[in-house]
């Protein structure tokens, strides 16, 4: 019977007051399309707590609406919930900040590999704290957005500089660190600590506002009404799954254009749905202008090496390996903006070999067009450990953080044959 009901199972917290006793809680079930909803039904073990129970203003939990959407919540969450890898750790804090840092702005199935290959090299904060920050770096390639690899290290050094034994198991603690926001603490210490934390990110603002049918007044105030939501429908216990169901509902059903709400649990107290107009909510987004940059680069071989440098200038790229690079000017052709890069990298001048395919990416919100050329030099540039340019073995670009369309040249230029796999 309890696996019927999915208690205990797979799913909701086992409840210290499990099995049920004279002081538990009931629980009746109603099929639905896909899982159950479950009632959960306070009874009362005495006539006082009963007259006590009648005296409160209100529904009984089995009338209120929201109580009985909170429940259908978690069926549905237990019935439909993808098998994410990162599920499989929920109750260990490092992991939930390395998924949800990995999560933001990116696809679920872009995550999935860069997350196994993360905690397989960096299982630990302690292991993470101890690598350079270019391993890290290297992991991320391809991942985007480099600054969150780059964070995610110096919280790692940051720690363990401080002696604790681990991420802070408060709000407060949390987000004292560099970098974390608002969001990841609630999420680590909702997922991970199973407390009563709103974990607001962007499926859970669309799904809460249209819940609520809250009108943009400002991302602020927007962002304080999602919250009190948040805390509303809450349940009293299992707040790890219900943080992670309202994610996955927004990720899955109540979609940003098309909300299947005949599958939603949370119909029965959908403001939006009611008025008939779903995607009406939330308010839409003033999107940042995107800039276009033209940029072009120098490849340049000796043997089965490439000539990288590595990006000292805040802004794009930071940190990363990449061919000498540098933004193509007015009125300059781009294979004398490679070859004006591969000048002030290696005070050298190249011979021009050939032009390369164009590579078009967006990051951030640059549109990014580099134009790719080989070069050949005439004599070996100076290079050293500490010097701006270095020779990576071909067969070594792989585990190099590269930037994605940086590592696209480089494929299409040397084939995935010589070593350049994960191009994005
Ligand atoms: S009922 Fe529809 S609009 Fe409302 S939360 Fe569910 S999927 Fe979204």
């Amino acid at each position: 019977m309890l696996r019927l009901l999915g208690i205990g199972v797979r799913g909701l917290e086992p409840r210290a007051s499990w099995p049920p006793s004279r002081h538990s809680t009931k629980l009746s079930y109603t099929p639905l399309a896909r899982g159950i909803i479950l009632h959960p039904m306070a009874i009362s073990t005495s006539a006082s707590k009963a007259k006590h129970a009648q005296s409160r203003s209100g529904p009984t939990k089995s009338e209120c609406p929201t109580r009985t959407a909170t429940a259908a919540l978690l069926a549905w969450f237990r019935a439909n919930r993808r098998p994410l890898p990162w599920r499989t750790a929920w109750r260990d804090p490092y992991r939930v900040l390395i998924s949800e840092v990995m999560l933001q702005q990116t696809q679920v199935a872009t995550v999935v590999p860069y997350y196994l290959r993360w905690v397989e090299r960096f299982p630990t904060l302690e292991a993470l704290a101890a690598a350079d920050e270019s391993e890290a770096l290297a992991l991320w390639s391809g991942l985007g957005y480099y600054g969150r690899a780059r964070r995610l290290h110096s919280v790692a050094r940051a720690i363990v500089s401080a002696g604790l034994p681990g991420l802070p198991a408060d709000l407060a603690g949390l987000r004292a660190l560099p970098s974390i926001g608002a969001y990841t603490a609630g999420a680590i210490m909702a997922i991970a600590h199973n407390q009563r934390t709103p974990a607001v990110d962007g499926n859970v603002t669309r799904v809460l506002s249209r819940v609520d049918a809250l009108s943009d007044a400002g991302p602020a105030e927007l962002n304080r009404s999602v919250e009190a939501a948040w805390l509303r429908i809450a349940p009293r216990r299992a707040m790890r799954h219900y943080a992670e169901a309202l994610m996955e509902l927004g990720a899955t059903v109540c979609s940003p254009t098309a909300p299947d709400c005949v599958l939603c649990p949370l119909a029965g107290i959908c403001l939006a749905k009611a008025g008939g107009d779903p995607t009406a909510y939330p308010a839409p987004v003033k999107r940042s202008v995107t800039t276009a940059v033209v940029h072009a680069c120098a490849l340049v071989r000796q043997d089965d090496a490439v000539l990288l440098t590595r990006q000292t200038q805040p802004g794009l790229w930071h940190g990363m390996l990449e061919m000498p690079r540098t933004e193509v000017q007015d009125d300059e052709a781009p294979q004398d903006a490679a070859a004006r890069a591969l000048l002030a990298v290696t005070g050298l001048h190249g011979h021009l070999a050939r032009a390369l395919p164009t590579v078009r990416h967006s990051v951030t919100r640059f549109r990014v067009t580099l134009h790719p050329f080989e070069f050949s030099l005439t004599e070996p540039p100076p290079v050293s450990a500490s010097g701006p340019a270095l020779w990576v073995q071909v067969s070594s670009l792989a585990s190099a953080p590269l930037p994605a369309p940086q590592r696209r040249v480089l494929a299409s230029a040397l084939g995935v044959a010589a070593g350049v796999p994960h191009v994005c």
